[in-house]
C-alpha cells in the first residue's frame, strides 16, 4: 500500500463529512487502516464504567479517525486543501509541492 499524502503534525482541512472544511493537525496515522487522526476533530463521546484509574466513570471525548482520502494538506498560500506532488531535492530528499501555487511543504 502506497504511503498516505499527509503526516503527522501536517495541517489538514477535511474534504467530506460532518467535518467537511474544517482544518487541523494531525495527531497521529493509522497505516494499518489508511486513517489520520485529527486535532480537536471528530470528537467520539464515550460512556466509561467506573474503573480503578477513573473512579468517576462517565464521558470522555475521544478524538476519533478519519480516512486519509477525506483529507487533503493545507496550503497556507491557497488557504485551503489542496492536492501535492512530490519534488526531489537536490539533496534527493523529497519534499511536496502544492499542485496549484507551488508552495514547498516539508521545508527542512
Ligand atoms: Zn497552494
Amino acid at each position: 500500500m502506497a504511503g498516505l499524502h499527509v503526516k503527522k503534525n501536517d495541517v489538514v482541512q477535511i474534504m467530506s463529512g460532518a467535518n467537511s472544511g474544517k482544518t487541523g493537525k494531525v495527531l497521529r496515522i493509522i497505516s494499518e487502516s489508511g486513517r489520520v487522526i485529527v486535532e480537536g476533530l471528530n470528537f467520539r463521546k464515550k460512556h466509561t464504567k467506573p474503573s480503578r484509574d477513573n473512579q468517576q466513570g462517565g464521558i470522555v471525548q475521544k478524538e476519533g479517525s478519519i480516512s486519509g482520502s477525506n483529507v487533503l494538506l493545507y496550503c497556507p498560500s491557497c488557504k485551503k486543501g489542496v492536492k501535492t506532488r512530490n519534488e526531489l531535492r537536490k539533496d534527493g530528499t523529497k519534499t511536496r509541492v502544492c499542485k496549484k501555487c507551488g508552495e514547498v511543504f516539508d521545508k527542512a
